[in-house]
């Protein structure tokens, strides 16, 4: 028999006093299964993270820890978003494996089993893909879809159909705490800790109880956040065009200057048309020079790893 890990399930709530009665009734249950069954250890724990709620959240929180001290919480001073609550979880807490999970019980909870057997496997990183999105709507499908699709065209590599529901190492948290980047978009970030991985598949369910906390406002910020923290390729888009621009505006001056000495242009037209072809064509293709160093700059500032060991021998 496998030896049991000690996990710690961090789950951000933002104003779900409705969904988290029964979140924390499902979780330890579950908790108090897979210790019965020697998965988890005993002092493995449930870590709810209060992103500043602004109901009842953390005294329900409260109440469950003085009850059950297999509950843990952390409350944030504010309001900080779903992401950071998730880092504020895994980098306060000491646990030998952590798997995260949305608070509205969306995901399906039996697969946390699963992933702990796919650990003992040797991944560090399980994904939770969902294979079916019937409860999410229409909307949501389709734009989520094409969001993935524009995010590969940009080459950020992303799990397909897989948001925040994973299991980490300690070691690919520790891996993870070194990408000291402020803008965070943690389904981007994990596939490049690296490490053996592999995907739980499991069906999504609809909300328990309770309303989204991603409105559209928040999932387009949050998809733009995505787009412009990973991917320079729109700054590299200018310098293209401006290569492209400069070619053509260069053909058809060429082509002015022909027409001036063919004899068939009005007085002025030659000469301003000259100009404006020329100006355009390289004041684009200088504005895609700046972007290439801000590009670069870009990659700079976010301090990422330049190389995480996996193993090492002597
Ligand atoms: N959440 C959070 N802070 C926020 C927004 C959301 O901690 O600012 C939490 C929320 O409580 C939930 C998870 O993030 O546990 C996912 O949010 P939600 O289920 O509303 O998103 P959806 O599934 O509708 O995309
Ligand atoms: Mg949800």
């Amino acid at each position: 028999m496998k030896k049991a890990v000690q996990l710690a399930l961090v789950v951000p709530c933002y104003n779900e006093e409705t969904v988290l009665p029964l979140t924390i009734k499902q979780l330890s249950k579950l908790f108090a299964d897979l210790m019965k069954k020697n998965i988890i250890t005993e002092n493995s724990k449930i870590v709810f993270v209060n992103d500043g709620s602004k109901d009842k959240t953390w005294n329900l929180v409260e109440a469950a820890h003085k009850k059950n001290n297999l509950i843990n919480g952390i409350s944030l001073s504010r309001n900080f978003g779903h992401q950071e609550a998730l880092l504020a979880g895994l980098y306060n807490t000491d646990a030998e494996v952590y798997i995260t999970i949305d608070a509205d019980l969306q995901d399906d909870i039996s697969a946390i089993k699963s992933m702990i057997e796919q650990y003992h496997l040797g991944n560090e990183i399980v994904y939770g893909v969902r294979n079916k999105r019937d409860t999410d709507s229409f909307f949501k499908r389709s734009s989520a879809l094409l969001f993935y699709k524009l995010m590969k065209l940009l080459g950020v590599e992303l799990v397909d159909n897989h948001a925040d529901f994973r299991l980490l190492s300690r070691r690919a948290v520790l891996a993870m705490s070194e990408f000291k980047e402020k803008n965070l978009f943690l389904r981007a970030i994990v596939p490049l800790v690296g490490f053996k991985s592999s995907c739980v598949y499991y069906e999504r369910k609809k909300r328990q109880a309770g309303t989204t906390k991603y409105p559209l406002r928040k999932m387009l910020i949050f998809a733009l956040k995505g787009i412009s923290s990973f991917s320079a390729m729109p700054l590299h888009l200018i310098t293209l065009s401006g290569v492209a621009i400069s070619f053509l505006s260069f053909l058809l001056m060429c082509w002015t200057v022909y027409a001036y000495f063919i004899g068939s242009t009005i007085v002025g037209w030659t000469s301003l048309m000259t100009a404006i072809t020329f100006f355009s064509g390289i004041t684009i293709l200088f504005m895609g020079i700046i972007g290439e160093y801000i590009a670069s700059i870009f990659v700079e500032v976010k301090h990422r790893p330049t190389y995480i060991i996996d193993k090492k021998l002597g």
